[in-house]
């Protein structure tokens, strides 16, 4: 099973809507997105699609999941106004969306929920997922444990050494952790094993994707469960200021939390969408994740988008000192709103993220997961050059507590 990028399709990056493909074509986003999967899976995908659409127009199913948000979850999250941070940086009044305060500490369990109630739909009870760091394994084993399925992830040896407390939450929460020993043992072997899984199982398995990666549906289905980030976020900032943000700023992994607070946004041309990637430690192949600088097109889970990859279309290696950015594909609907330059996409280093974990700490109280640090690094930087009246809302995707070890060695402090 290729997850590698070789298998080019014929549409060419860059080209927009109108091109070569039908304009609204289901499950593309301009020429990115759609099904590079086996023949096995196409039924599988079509079945969760069907259902999703289904789910979509039912007024019960749509209260369940509001009330697992609600009672569960722990929804609607706060938007704070960082006072102090606005103060110290002189500029533009900061709001900070708090996804940090949802169950298990980040945006993920959005997601969770939603697939988890459409498995149940869908009359399985088998669910696997891939996980590098465990944070969407632990969300996964999470949902799972709640609605009383089967659960298997699986996770390359080397982040399992890296990862043992997570591993151990996860199996605490009765999912079974299958060590992957293949390639570099991270995630994109993990990766392949879950799809191999996957084809083997399809009747009765269902594959949690924890992004919005992977074939059609789940790019458009992943964005849909966190699109209430920013219907959330639209009418608290226009309860607290009475107007609409200048700029919107979240993190970009697979591109989950950034597309479930921009999504709301995205009619409002005056509102600036940024995306940060991670810059790592360096601009060279292997020392970043940042996709828009330094990616091309490629085939990587199933979808069509910009992927890190060697001259022959092998995934490259990828560095963050934030594992949840630490992928080598991004969103395939991202691609497309970087090329329409709806959004704009810049990275933050390992360095900067570090920074802004500590300053953001001292100034408001609260310690944010390394990956939003990065998006509040970005903050840090453009705050002060924009107007006194202007307002930015930066998406807190978790918290930090999952990252003490990796603050612990790498910041010295008095
Ligand atoms: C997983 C994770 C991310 C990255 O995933 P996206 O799909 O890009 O949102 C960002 N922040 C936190 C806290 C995470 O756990």
């Amino acid at each position: 099973m290729a997850t590698a990028s070789v298998n080019k399709p014929r549409i060419r990056a860059g080209e927009r809507n109108g091109g070569s493909l039908p304009a609204r074509q289901p499950g593309r986003f301009g020429p990115y997105g759609g099904r590079y999967v086996p023949e096995t899976l196409m039924a599988a995908l079509e079945e969760l699609e069907r259902e999703y659409e289904k789910a979509n127009r039912d007024k019960k199913f749509q209260q369940r999941l509001d009330e697992l948000l609600r009672t569960y979850a722990g929804r609607p999250t706060p938007l704070t106004f960082a006072r102090r941070l606005t103060e110290k940086l002189g500029g533009a009044k900061i709001y900070l969306k708090r996804e940090d305060l949802l169950h298990t500490g980040a945006h993920k369990i959005n997601n969770c929920l939603g697939q988890a109630l459409l498995v149940e739909r869908m009359g399985k009870r088998r669910v696997i997922a891939e996980t590098g760091a465990g944070q969407h394994g632990v969300a996964t084993a999470t949902v799972c444990a709640l609605f009383g399925f089967d659960c298997v992830v699986y996770m390359g040896s080397e982040d399992m050494r890296r990862q043992e407390l997570n591993v151990f939450r996860m199996r605490l929460l009765g999912a079974e952790v299958r060590a992957v020993d293949s390639g570099s043992r991270t995630l994109k072997d993990a990766i392949n094993e879950a799809m191999r899984d996957w084809v083997t199982h399809v009747r009765t398995t269902h594959y949690l994707l924890g992004s919005v990666l992977g074939a059609h549906p789940y790019p458009t289905m992943v964005r849909d469960f966190h699109r209430v980030i920013g219907r959330e976020a639209r009418a608290q900032m226009m309860k607290a200021a009475k107007k609409l943000p200048a700029a919107v700023i979240a993190c970009v992994g697979g591109g989950s939390n950034a597309i479930g607070i921009f999504y709301e946004f995205i009619k409002d041309k005056n509102v600036q969408l940024i995306g940060v990637e991670a810059g790592g430690r360096s601009d060279a192949l292997g020392d970043h994740a940042a996709r828009f600088h330094g990616g091309s097109p490629g085939v990587l889970q199933g979808t069509y988008s910009y992927v890190l990859q060697d001259a022959a279309g092998q995934i490259a290696n990828t560095h963050s000192v934030s594992a949840g950015l630490d992928y080598p594909s991004i969103g395939p609907e991202h691609a497309a709103l970087r090329d329409s330059g709806r959004a704009e996409y810049v990275s933050a280093s390992d360095a900067d993220a570090l920074a802004a974990t500590a300053r953001l700490a001292r100034t408001e109280g609260i310690i944010p997961a390394l990956e939003s640090a990065h998006a509040v690094a970005e903050v840090m930087k453009r705050a002060p050059k924009m107007k006194k009246s202007d307002a930015i809302v930066v998406n807190i995707s978790g918290r930090g507590d999952k990252d003490i070890g990796i603050l612990r060695e790498n910041l010295k402090l008095e």
